[in-house]
């Protein structure tokens, strides 16, 4: 089996930290041009592009809010300019907002985290469709989380935000099929990154972690950014308008490990 990107023109939003930073170079390494959107973090992402440079790939950076239409337009004008399209788009950037119950929290905190991770993946997926529709070919990866699936007290706009991405992702796919345009979510469980730092750096939050995962360790970005690769090149070519779970087993309710 032999998975190629080479010169496959990609674009990972949020790709300054995280989950985004180890996508863009798994592809990178994989042979796809890279172009990575960060919000801010000129220096974060600046780096990044010296280092897939500096092994012989292509990279360059854009920063542009993903929940702003305008920025977004500008950011894929920006790769038409570079690169005439685009055949790989991955909708990373995201938020969990401030825990709150949702009868204290505010309002508007509540549709920041929406505008981001909801409507900034739509807005990318809606410019991205437009150039791979025409060109017949192309793959959207959306990284929901296995909070589209399960509850989550405290973040009820995170958790109503990725259960939209996984319904957004199916319908969207269900409309590009004909066009030969695949669309997946990947769903992380716990994966060790600044969003969750918090919570993996603090014993007893980690403890309370891991009895959550059957099998017992945090998730590494490499996890996710191997999957990426798979599902983005054509060894996955007959898979879509679905969810890949890649959590550990979390999604297995491991409480039930002991009868119930
Ligand atoms: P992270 O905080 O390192 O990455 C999120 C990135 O999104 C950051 O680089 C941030 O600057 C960027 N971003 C935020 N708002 C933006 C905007 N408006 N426009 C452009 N970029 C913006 O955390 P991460 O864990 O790498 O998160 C990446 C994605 O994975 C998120 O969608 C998150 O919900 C999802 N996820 C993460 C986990 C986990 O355990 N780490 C689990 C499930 C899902």
């Amino acid at each position: 089996m032999h998975i190629d990107l080479t010169g496959k023109r990609a674009l990972i939003t949020g790709a300054s930290s995280g989950l985004g930073a180890a996508m863009a170079q798994a592809f990178a390494a994989a042979g796809a041009r890279v172009a990575l959107n960060h919000l801010a973090a000129r220096e974060q992402a600046g780096t990044l592009v010296e280092t897939i440079v500096g092994c012989g790939g292509e990279a360059f950076a854009v920063d542009s809010d993903v929940s702003d239409a305008a920025a977004v337009q500008a950011m894929f004008n920006r790769i038409d300019g570079a690169w005439g399209g685009l055949d790989i788009l991955v909708n990373n950037a995201g938020i969990e907002g401030a825990r709150a119950p949702a009868w204290d929290g505010d309002p508007a905190e509540w549709m920041r985290v929406i505008e981001v991770n909801l409507k900034g993946a739509y807005l990318c997926a809606r410019q991205a469709l437009r150039r791979m529709t025409a060109q017949r070919s192309g793959v959207i990866l959306n990284i929901s989380s296995v909070h589209e699936r399960i509850a989550w007290s405290g973040y009820s706009a995170y958790a109503a935000s990725k259960a939209g991405l996984s319904m957004l992702s199916q319908t969207l796919a269900q409309e590009a099929a004909p066009f030969a345009v695949r669309v997946l979510c990947i769903a992380p469980g716990a994966i060790r990154t600044p969003i969750n730092e918090h919570v993996w750096t603090d014993p007893q939050q980690r403890a309370d972690l891991l009895d959550k995962i059957p099998l017992r360790r945090i998730g590494e970005p490499q996890d996710i950014a191997g999957i990426a690769v798979v599902l983005a090149s054509d060894v996955a070519s007959y898979m879509t308008a679905t969810s890949v779970f890649v959590d550990g087993g979390m999604t297995a309710y491991p409480d039930f490990a002991h009868g119930g």
